[in-house]
């Protein structure tokens, strides 16, 4: 049976809430932590400051951590508590919501175990001028696994892809996992004349799918890539194929990737890294779209 993605009627989950925490993750919150911080659009309290309090809720890959009881392999909430308290008395921001975007970004980053958090920053002495317990805001932010594809026909092709993905190495929001090897392929689509090399990657990223596709592009861009006719020649293309579990399709972008699953160039890279990578449209591993796609 074939799966109908290359005429995909599947609707994004529009405004739908995604299970933030995973299988494998156990939750480590802490309540009202109180931090004393300079947040808010009036210079009385960029200058004097108030009180904050701190809910979070930490996703953490405990399972050996717990196993063992060692606490090096966990995360030590005490310290994550002080980073967070000094974090907030540092970066003054504007707005709530953007405090708690950075403090979010920055707990993520610092500490490896917590792969998501769920974060709301309340302030009991906003200048409301009415009778109030307090104004809060909360997010919730992950590392999240994406899947991209490479292609490279015009130039040092393998000095392009190696580049970009030096460069993704160099950015905090992402952490590249796998690089599969680059095959040789033939042109697609008609309009390219020259060989190409594709390969696949896996990397973990804070970026949104938006984000993502903006830093690819400007990847891209560094490459000089000069954008003309659909599939012509390029120094460099790179596509998001797979973004967690995510089914989207907006105006300017779709995954998982439309035409994925009808290119051999790309299954075959993606197979060598993520063989058993469920594919969530069609609900099949990579492997198995590969070798129905390869005839076999
Ligand atoms: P194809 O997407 O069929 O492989 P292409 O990679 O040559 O073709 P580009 O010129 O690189 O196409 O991109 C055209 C537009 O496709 C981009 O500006 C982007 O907005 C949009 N797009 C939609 N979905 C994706 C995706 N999953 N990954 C990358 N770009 C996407
Ligand atoms: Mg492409
Ligand atoms: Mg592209």
């Amino acid at each position: 049976m074939s799966c109908p993605v290359a005429g995909l009627q599947v609707k994004a989950r529009k405004g739908g809430k995604r299970e933030m925490k995973r299988r494998e993750e156990d939750i480590i919150r802490i309540e009202n932590l109180e931090v004393f911080a300079y947040h808010g659009v009036y210079s009385w309290e960029r200058e004097e400051g108030q009180r904050f309090y701190i809910n979070a809720a930490l996703y953490v890959e405990t399972g050996k951590a717990v196993q063992e009881d060692l606490l090096e392999l966990s995360v030590d909430y005490g310290a994550v508590c002080h980073f967070m308290s000094r974090f907030m008395n540092e970066n003054p921001c504007n707005l709530i919501e953007t405090a708690a975007e950075r403090l979010a970004a920055a707990v993520l980053l610092a500490f490896s175990p917590v792969r998501g958090i769920t974060l709301e920053i309340r302030k009991p002495d906003a200048p409301i001028g009415l009778p109030f317990e307090s104004v809060s805001a909360e997010i919730s932010r992950r590392w999240s696994t994406a899947y991209l594809a490479m292609g490279s026909s015009l130039g040092d092709r393998e000095a392009h892809i190696r580049n970009a993905v030096e460069a993704m190495e160099e950015e905090p929001k992402i952490r590249v996992k796998k690089v599969s090897e680059l095959i040789p392929t033939a042109p697609y689509g008609g309009a390219a004349r020259e060989e190409f090399l594709n390969g696949a990657m896996e990397i973990e990223t804070l970026f949104t799918p938006e984000q993502l596709l903006d830093c690819l592009h400007a990847l891209e861009e560094a490459a000089g890539r000069v954008r003309k006719e659909r599939w012509a020649d390029r120094t460099l293309d790179l596509d998001i194929l797979l973004y967690e579990d995510l089914i989207l399709w907006t105006e300017r972008l779709a995954i998982p990737h439309p035409d994925m699953i009808n290119r051999e160039f790309v299954l075959k890279p993606l197979a060598q890294i993520a063989p058993y990578v469920l594919h969530p449209v069609c609900r099949e591993p990579v492997r198995a779209l590969l070798e129905r796609l390869s005839g076999r």
